[in-house]
């Protein structure tokens, strides 16, 4: 394990690049939400906290603002997100950093999320020209039949510290195309990039004007900051009939019966408790490398982090030592310096449910190799881990439940269908993977006897999604669908339209009805 020393000045930098995204003095005050960074612990500003008036009053300015935006024509709202997505572009450096130092993200990471923004503003972009419904054969003469879609409404994102800004893109890019404003209640650990963004949005909004499309509305993109109670405020609004909610299956129990009660849309994108199944026949070397980037990167606060893994008897021997050696190699450190694969933890509460599990897993009887704090990195404030690999006797204890730290249990299988059955057996259904080349395992994995995760894999990790693919999962990670394929439908109101363009009125059935 190579251990790097921290870097100097992280508030300086992180103070730097607030200014020159142009977030306003005003986001800052004196008293309020404390913006730390997880690299040294400090301090970086105190952001002021918006009130439940204030939230409300947001509110207010989005529901305004859709009666404006839903009537601009798709592809010229697609516009807009086309120059969001350039502003994004030229913030990249700046943002990509931002999350580095706010959320602790090796700078490759960073620099991932905010691609992926730009990524989800290029599909959004596409999206706002294909936002299509279905004509279908109608019973009736002279008649059409034919949905059309239509913008919803307020659409309430709320989102997890571990991927700060790329969730508010994958629903806000969706959602403006779509014609609907968004209230963004951002995590309160990961205040600072979300300002961050909103500047860039506000950037992207002024440049649409100048170019003569029209005003955006204000309105049309709101970041509300603060703790879980400014949530409820988004979640309770009935001017908000869309919600989507990332973070622990915890919030998701909370919100998601809340919605329910008053009808409004949920898209719930919680926890994972992700396993991948290493096969007889596997490419080992492979097989090693997709398990070290999905169980340890992002110092395993991902939602995809792989957590189980299940390995084949006859392989177990060869493949478990060489990673217990590339967990024990692995360089953790400062996630700015160059060559860091493993940064901090977000905090002290994250080590502490490391430590906890970690003690129950040694308690079922489970071998652990690494854990621990690395002493001496970044000061008493920050929590920097060795990942922990975890030989398990059996699916048992803290194996069924996420731990969002970078722990991997390991246990041996003997039979293709026990390996499935044990894959499944656990309370989350985000993703998963299989790592062999036996066509038929491949196949029976993704097939309905397989995986019942919304996200499965054939020898790659189950960690590190691209846009596209629809994203999320089943089970108590809450069934919501994000960034692909057809996700647009959760942001839009379906309405079926019955257009009679003869003289008779033919009735449907067969009903007659002579007045
Ligand atoms: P968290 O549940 O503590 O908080 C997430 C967000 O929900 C925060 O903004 C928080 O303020 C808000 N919140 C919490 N309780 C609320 C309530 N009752 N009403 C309204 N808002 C409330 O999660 P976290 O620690 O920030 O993130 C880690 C968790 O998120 C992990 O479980 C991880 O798997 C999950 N996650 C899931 C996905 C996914 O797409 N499925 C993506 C990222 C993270």
């Amino acid at each position: 394990m190579t251990v790097h020393t921290t870097l100097p000045s992280v508030r300086d930098e992180a103070l730097a690049i607030l200014k020159r995204l142009e977030v306003p003095d005003s986001a800052f005050a004196d008293k309020g939400l404390v913006a730390r960074s997880p690299i040294t612990g400090e301090v970086v500003a105190t952001v002021r906290e918006t009130s439940a008036e204030e939230a409300k009053a947001a509110i207010g300015r989005a529901a305004e603002a859709f009666k404006a935006w839903r009537r601009v024509p798709a592809p010229k709202r697609g516009e807009f997100v086309r120059l969001l997505g350039e502003g994004l572009r030229a913030a990249k450096d700046d943002l990509g950093r931002l999350v580095t130092l706010e959320a602790g993200k090796i700078t490759s990471e960073g620099l991932g999320e905010v691609q992926e923004m730009i990524d989800i503003c290029d599909f959004a972009v596409g999206l706002s020209r294909q936002l299509y419904g279905l004509t279908v054969a109608t019973e009736r003469a002279d008649h059409r039949m034919m949905e059309t879609w239509h913008p919803l409404g307020v659409c309430g994102v709320i989102s997890a510290f571990n991927f700060p800004v790329a969730v508010w893109s994958w629903n806000a890019a969706l959602a403006f195309v779509c014609g609907d404003p968004v209230v963004w209640k951002p995590s309160e650990k990961t205040p600072l990039t979300a300002l961050a963004t909103q500047a860039i949005v506000e950037r992207a909004a002024r440049r649409y004007g100048e170019a003569g499309l029209g005003p955006v509305p204000a309105g049309l993109s709101e970041v509300i900051v603060g703790g879980r109670e400014i949530g409820e405020v988004l979640v309770d609004d009935p001017r908000v009939p869309v919600v989507s909610a990332t973070g622990s299956t915890a919030m998701g129990r909370k919100v998601g019966p809340k919605l329910a009660a008053r009808f409004a849309r949920a898209i719930l994108e919680l926890g994972g408790n992700n396993a991948a199944i290493v096969a007889p026949s596997a490419d080992l070397d492979l097989a090693l490398r997709g398990i070290a980037f999905a169980a340890m990167g992002t110092a395993g606060q991902r939602c995809t982090t792989l957590r189980r893994l299940f390995v084949h008897e006859s392989v177990y021997d060869r493949l478990v030592p060489r990673l217990a050696r590339v967990y024990g190699n692995v360089t953790i450190g400062d996630p700015r310096a160059k060559g860091t694969l493993v940064g901090p933890l977000i905090d002290a509460h994250a080590f502490e449910s490391m430590e906890k599990a970690l003690d129950e897993a040694k308690a079922a009887g489970g071998k652990v190799h690494g854990g621990g704090r690395v002493a001496g990195l970044g000061g008493e404030g920050a929590y920097y881990v060795r990942p922990a690999l975890v030989e398990m006797p059996g699916q048992t204890g803290p194996m069924l439940h996420e731990t969002f730290a970078p722990i991997l249990y390991v246990v041996r299988y003997r039979d293709f269908d026990e390996a499935v059955a044990l894959h499944n057996a656990v309370g989350a259904g985000l993703s998963s993977s299989i790592f062999t080349l036996d066509m038929r395992e491949a196949e029976r994995f993704v097939s309905v006897e397989g995986s019942d995760c919304g996200i499965a894999n054939v020898n790659i990790g189950p960690s590190g999604a691209e846009i596209g693919g629809a994203f999320g999962g089943e089970k108590e990670t809450g069934g919501g669908r994000e960034a692909g394929s057809d996700a647009w439908k959760a942001y839009m109101r379906r309405a079926t339209n019955t257009l009679n363009y003869g003289t008779a009125l033919p009735l449907a059935q067969g009903v007659t009805f002579d007045v």
